[in-house]
């Protein structure tokens, strides 16, 4: 199986391998790679999948779409990536949250949010890359944060050899359990950047570099050239079908399902990436009615689902679901590409540059309108939605768990369906701790993270997770700020 850019009109689009696809992160007319073509999962694959362990599922997923890749190799590394050191109690556990309601926690790895599901397993992916194109430079992995991804990309691509990485994460934006998390990684491969503006500034800046053709020269003058792990990279997006496929197996495995049943998703959604995710499963043939797509208060994404007009001119909202905070919802052009192909993608983004908006066709709404549904909460909603998460069913959400939570209630008091709902629990609430404790009506005393962390565990009667207790008493490492002009310099300094 091939690859080819979202952004790709010839005739005869150029297609490159997976392991290419992977190695260079954004195609070169700066579209998303997308695969030829989607393998589909058959009755008796999932009631084999059913049977294996996680890191077993994820290993046969991915090889259907990495086929250039080695199946034994993949499967040693999915059980490395998925190993109960680095995911205590199981990678991807469902827990039931409510009547129909099924919490697929995706937090339980090394960074406590489910950036890790992929993020511990695409650096290995990128070294096979690196091994079967014979790459001689060394890669330079680049990552605009808004938060989770940046330490589980340091974490992911810690010491690993061949490769370095820098992560820049908006000053401002991000949580201060997040800031602290990303500012003590450890590592001798690993640089640390705070930029001065939002997540979209800083993500700009990353995609700007990387479509520069005189940096990629000035790199490779230096000896690496540049990748990334942002869900544009499909090696970051394909560890992320194989959990919606795991939870279907779960639902079968314990009887709440019987094989051919539909289940409802829902994700909460920033970059478009888990959710697009959910989607590329669903197209596989995995038994899914309808998406709930999942925001907080920056619902560009619900306003384009619900009338055809992506705008991401408006007003930018800093939240407690700060992941969520994003206006620029990159992954959307790969649902584009499929649905409407390379010219409509290619023109929609066109507009989106220049305009900051565009409309989609009525063709495109028509298919995207009989999957998805967009919901979005509010600040008030979403603490609501944790406060009464926690006193009826006792259970402790995040808040971008909560958005999600709040957009089920809101999906179902409006259709009125019953149909069983796998809902993507993606942060421990103890990454927002601050932000849950006051939703709980109990605001910490300090701003000090080990107050609220403990703070928080009091409230709860839980326990802090191991990985953020341990953060506590790392040193600071790494303090410079920069405007996003001056990214590139931080990256050539050395
Ligand atoms: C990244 C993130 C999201 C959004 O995921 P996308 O793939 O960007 O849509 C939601 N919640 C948490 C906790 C995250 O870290």
């Amino acid at each position: 199986m091939n690859y080819v850019s979202t952004r790709d009109t010839a005739a005869k689009p150029k297609e490159v391998s997976a392991a290419y696809a992977i190695k260079r992160g954004l195609a070169p007319d700066k579209g998303l790679y997308m695969p030829t073509e989607i393998p589909s999962l058959t009755k008796e694959d999932i009631l084999a999948l059913a049977k294996k362990p996680y890191y077993g599922r994820a290993a046969e997923v991915l090889a259907m779409f990495l086929t250039d890749y080695d199946s034994e190799k993949l499967l040693a590394d999915c059980k490395e990536a998925y190993s109960e050191t680095r995911f205590p109690g199981g990678a991807a556990p469902l827990v039931p949250i409510g009547d129909n309601l099924y919490a697929l926690e995706l937090w339980h790895g090394p960074t406590c949010a489910f950036k890790d599901m992929a993020l511990q397993i695409m650096p290995r992916l990128l070294s096979s890359a690196l091994t079967m194109t014979e790459e001689k430079l060394r890669a330079h992995i680049l990552v605009a944060t808004s938060g989770d991804t940046g330490k589980a990309a340091l974490e992911g691509y810690k010491d690993v050899p061949g490769i370095d990485i820098t992560v820049f994460f908006p000053v401002d934006g991000v949580s201060a359990m997040q800031k602290l998390q990303m500012i003590t990684q450890t590592g001798d491969n690993v640089n640390v950047c705070a930029v001065h503006g939002n997540f979209d500034d800083a993500q700009s800046g990353v995609k700007e570099i990387f479509a520069n053709a005189s940096l990629a020269q000035r790199a490779e003058n230096n000896g690496f050239f540049f990748s990334s792990a942002n869900s544009i990279n499909w090696g970051r997006l394909a560890p992320q079908i194989v959990y919606y496929i795991s939870a279907y197996c779960d639902l079968l495995n314990s009887g709440e399902i019987c094989y051919g049943d539909k289940i409802n998703v829902c994700v909460p959604t920033g970059n478009f990436g888990n959710i697009f995710a959910a989607f590329i499963a669903r197209e596989m043939g995995l038994p899914i009615a309808k998406m709930i797509c999942a925001s907080n208060a920056n619902c560009v994404l619900t306003d384009f689902i619900r009338t055809g007009t992506y705008d991401r001119t408006r007003e930018f909202y800093k939240t407690m679901s700060p992941s969520m905070d994003i206006l620029i919802s990159s992954n959307l052009e790969r649902l584009l590409y499929l649905l409407g192909g390379p010219q409509i993608t290619a023109d929609c983004m066109e507009k989106l540059a220049r305009d900051g908006k565009y409309t989609a066709p009525a063709s495109v709404m028509e298919k995207i309108h009989t999957v998805l549904e967009g919901f979005c909460c509010t600040e008030e909603q979403t603490a609501k939605v944790i406060q009464d998460t926690f006193a009826s069913r006792k259970y402790l959400a995040d808040p971008h768990t909560a958005v999600g939570i709040g957009c089920v209630e809101q999906y179902i008091s409006a259709s009125r369906d019953t149909t069983k709902t796998v809902l993507a629990s993606t942060a421990s609430p103890y990454k927002f701790a601050a932000d849950v404790c006051t939703s709980l009506g109990t605001a910490p005393a300090s701003s000090e993270p080990r107050c609220i962390l403990e703070g928080l565990s009091q409230i709860s009667q839980t326990e802090i997770p191991a990985p953020l207790a341990a953060t506590l008493s790392l040193p600071v490492r790494f303090q410079t700020v920069v405007d996003a002009k001056n990214m590139v310099d931080f990256i050539f300094k050395k």
